[in-house]
């Protein structure tokens, strides 16, 4: 199906029996269990059902599970908020010792965060020329884990060579993380192009603007990061 039809079409995930067109809101952190034996402390909701609200009610996980529909993931994950999603692919990404490489037009968070909290944890980031292409191969260092792409970055509006910038980077091992806010996770098809994880700011495009801050981290596979 073409994603205009899955927009308006989305195949319902939720419990069956109780499908809607507009997803009811769940609230609340405390689920209610019949008996003891029913509470599974693994916090796998896809596969053992509801356990705590902030790692997915019903509204949660359909909402995650219609963005990576969308986005052609296989899964996806809500977040409080875009910069929550960076921060996220970071920790994921990342540990002391780690260097990373993010491009000069990025959002501007994402760098502050790299340049203040990351590198009080000893993780380097250095800022790239985002028209660099397949030129990134020079700057790929033993112990880069992580590369961001952001095409069209951040109010410049650059667009990158991404498929050169992941074969760069899959040659050496690296993953490859895209913030697609601009393009709602729809009008770049991240995976198609080699990218290994795709965030977005939920609260621009697809809130509708300043109506929620929600973000979600998408991947294809479960990324393993490189062990330093
Ligand atoms: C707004 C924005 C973010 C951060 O989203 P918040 O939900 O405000 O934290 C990240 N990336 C891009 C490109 C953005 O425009």
């Amino acid at each position: 199906m073409h994603w205009h039809s899955r927009l308006v079409q989305p195949q319902t995930l939720a419990a069956p029996g109780f499908e809607s067109l507009a997803t009811p809101t769940y609230r609340g952190s405390t689920v209610l269990f019949n008996k003891q034996a029913d509470v599974v402390d693994d916090w796998d909701q896809a596969k053992s059902g509801y356990a705590y609200g902030l790692y997915g009610t019903p509204t949660t996980l359909e909402l995650s599970g219609r963005i990576a529909q969308l986005e052609g993931a296989k899964h996806s994950f809500v977040v409080p908020g875009g910069q929550a999603a960076i921060a996220l692919i970071y920790f994921a990404m990342c540990k002391a010792g780690s260097h990373a490489l993010v491009p000069y037009n990025a959002y501007g968070p994402n760098k502050e965060m790299a340049q203040g909290l990351l590198k009080d944890l000893g993780i380097d980031v250095e800022p790239y020329d985002p028209m660099i292409g397949g030129g990134i191969a020079e700057l790929i260092r033993d112990n880069t884990t992580l590369i961001w792409v952001e095409s069209p970055g951040s109010v410049t509006m650059e667009i990158q060579d991404i498929p050169a910038i992941c074969q760069a980077a899959h040659q050496r091992g690296v993953m490859v993380a895209l913030d697609n806010t601009y393009a709602a996770g729809v009008l770049f098809d991240a995976f198609a192009h080699g990218v290994d994880i795709s965030m977005q700011a939920l609260t621009k495009y697809v809130g509708g603007h300043s109506d929620l801050l929600l973000g979600t981290v998408s991947a294809e596979t479960v990324p393993n990061s490189k062990s330093l």
